[in-house]
């Protein structure tokens, strides 16, 4: 079987080099090749010594996930369907706005945590994507986007929002992570690629000791009781560590404070009472608010905040100097937002399987 070189960051494509036989400075040509001008022919690799390219031909692949389909909406958001096998496939949006382009990744195919308003998580768990699918979305969304004419950079910002759970995909997503930020692959700034989580608390600490980037965690919920429900990993990590993990994080964080998500659900957590409960949980964290209108999907029993309960909440935030954002919805008719990301999901039986790893205590 050949190798799959989309599923090597930097190090281990060097020491794959080095059993092969080939000098590290090669490997680095090679990353620029793959990542940087979207190649996945060793054949079209021009400045590789012919017996190089043969070797590469005889022994490895650039793999990513295919497309299956593509939709752009009105406003410029883009999105992609990318097959992952035996049915399953996994979707990426590009967003553009005036000062940056985001593009939001998906890790898993699905998720195991049950959120109770995600449409991810309503699908269940099928399984985690490889480095290769991870880091495909963005070889695809690159190439698919092509250059902006005054040579910026298309996509300036990542955001690890798309389906799953980043940090129950660990071993796959650090390697992935690290790619976007190599200079010889994608070159991102770490302020500029984003994590959200739901609340893995000893993964949070991994990360933030082995490639830290910027966090946002899955708040939703001012107190345990509305926070079990809504997201029941909070029964296995409670609020109050959660929060000492946010601190701890912000040691080694490429920023200085860490973003909290906030979904709207109408007279489920949207009351000034919980706003002002809100304040008084965070107060040791520093931190910046992101309101996410709840996007509905088929199914769901819960609704979106009516706008000016939206901006009275935004409002209580605002009054005790916490930042706040309202996510605007973008990519409206293609199905592109938050939680909506649905993809295909077949054979969800691994469900319990995977959250009794995503529960495990770290070693
Ligand atoms: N699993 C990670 C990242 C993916 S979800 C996490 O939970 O953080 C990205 C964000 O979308 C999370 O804040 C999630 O809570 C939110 N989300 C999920 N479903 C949603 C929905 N239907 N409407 C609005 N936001 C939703
Ligand atoms: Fe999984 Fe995040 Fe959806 Fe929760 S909100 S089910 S953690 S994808």
């Amino acid at each position: 079987m050949p190798v799959n070189l989309l599923d090597f960051d930097s190090e281990r494509l060097a020491s794959f080099f080095a059993e092969i036989g080939e000098k590290p400075f090669r490997a680095r040509q090679v990353m620029r090749w793959i990542h940087q001008l979207g190649e996945a022919e060793f054949g079209r690799m021009s400045d590789l010594a012919k017996d190089l390219r043969a070797k590469l031909d005889g022994c490895a692949v650039v793999e990513p996930p295919s497309v299956m389909s593509e939709s752009t909406a009105t406003d410029g958001t883009r999105k992609w369907l990318l097959s992952v096998g035996t049915g399953n496939g996994i979707e990426t949006v590009f967003i553009p706005e005036t000062d940056r382009g985001t593009l939001c990744v998906s890790s898993q195919v699905g998720c195991a945590l049950e959120c109770a308003f995600c449409s991810t998580g309503r699908q269940g768990f099928n399984r985690n994507l490889s480095v290769a699918e991870i880091i495909g979305q963005l070889w695809w969304a690159k190439k698919a986007l092509g250059h902006d004419p005054r040579g910026e950079r298309v996509i300036s910002n990542v955001v690890m929002m798309g389906m799953g759970e980043p940090l129950a995909n660990f071993d796959n997503v650090v390697p992935a992570l690290r790619l976007m930020l190599d200079d010889n692959a994608y070159g991102l700034s770490r302020r500029r690629v984003t994590l959200s989580t739901s609340g893995l608390v000893p993964l949070i600490d991994r990360l933030r000791d082995e490639c830290p980037v910027a966090l946002a965690v899955s708040l939703h919920a001012p107190d345990n009781a509305l926070r079990d429900r809504l997201v029941p990993i909070n029964r296995t990590y409670p609020l109050n560590e959660l929060l000492a993990a946010c601190v701890r994080y912000l040691d080694r964080a490429p920023r200085d404070f860490v973003t909290f998500e906030y979904v709207m659900l109408d007279g489920i957590n949207d009351s000034p009472a919980q706003a002002r409960a809100l304040v008084d949980l965070v107060k040791s964290v520093p931190c910046k608010f992101n309101l996410i209108p709840f996007n509905s999907f088929p199914g769901t029993q819960f609704r979106t905040s009516p706008r000016e309960r939206i901006l009275a909440f935004q409002a209580i935030l605002a009054e005790a100097q916490l930042v706040t954002t309202i996510r605007k919805t973008r990519g409206e008719g293609i199905d592109a937002a938050c939680g909506q990301l649905a993809g295909q999901v077949q054979d969800r039986t691994k469900r319990r399987l995977a959250t009794r790893i995503v529960a495990a205590p770290s070693p």
